[in-house]
């Protein structure tokens, strides 16, 4: 890890929320040692104690927890927060990822998993989550994107969206009526570990279409370009 990075890292708070004790420790150590100021939670209850206090700029989420499930805690999470979420797995739970990522989760990181990938991941989660400060409003049509305050509103109308389909959403608006492949946007947003994550993609410009459309899907923002990628303009209504 360079210094600028470690610099950009430093004092980042995040929640890590797992009961398996040597899992826990290792994050716990591994994140230490990079700057990051960690708390730990154990059960779903200890988790939501935490972000009643305070809500970390990450958290790290088990979902096999003894007193509930991952799954519960994030949909919870995301009612009110929008804080970069990366659920921990296991393998082969390949519908409980994409349950994950479909309420919202950032990221997910299978175990058993190195140490190297976590900070890797959870470096890309923060830059995501906070590299957009520009004092900055971007339009298209009745869609209006405020970098600075980060807020998306509709027709005057406040969007929530997750930090992802922010970065999503923020790509697209600076490339209106340009095509962006699939690559493009998985770099943009996730980074160059995963050009070829293409589920992560199609759930993120799902969740964000869905958002973004009018109640009788007559309005659609963004246009699949089939087989190429996506493209944000200005909706026609049909
Ligand atoms: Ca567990």
């Amino acid at each position: 890890m360079n210094l600028m990075t470690q610099e950009r890292s430093r004092g980042a708070n995040v929640l890590v929320v797992e009961d398996d004790w040597p899992i826990r420790h290792l994050l716990k150590v591994s994140l230490s040692a990079h700057n990051y100021d960690v708390s730990e939670a154990e059960t779903c209850q200890e988790a939501v104690r935490h972000l009643s206090r305070h809500v970390p700029d990450l958290l790290l989420l088990d979902l096999g927890l003894p007193d509930g499930s991952g799954i519960e805690l994030l949909r919870r999470l995301r009612q009110e927060h929008s804080t970069p979420v990366i659920v921990l797995s296991v393998q082969g739970a390949e519908s409980t990822k994409i349950e994950a990522l479909d309420l919202g989760a950032d990221d997910y990181l299978t175990k058993p998993f190195s140490v190297d990938e976590l900070l890797a991941r959870v470096r890309a989660a923060l830059r995501r989550s906070k590299s957009l400060h520009a004092p900055t409003l971007l339009t298209c049509g009745d869609l209006e994107l405020d970098m600075e305050r980060r807020l998306v509103s509709l027709a005057g109308r406040e969007v929530s969206l997750t930090p992802n389909e922010f970065s999503l959403l923020l790509a697209f608006m600076r490339n209106q009526e340009r095509v962006l492949t699939h690559r493009q946007l998985l770099k943009e947003v996730w980074g160059e570990g995963y050009l070829e994550d293409s589920h992560v993609l199609r759930v993120n410009v799902c969740n964000l279409r869905r958002k973004l459309n009018s109640p009788d899907g007559k309005r659609n923002y963004i246009k699949t370009e089939p087989g190429v990628g996506y493209r944000l303009c200005l909706p026609r209504v049909a």
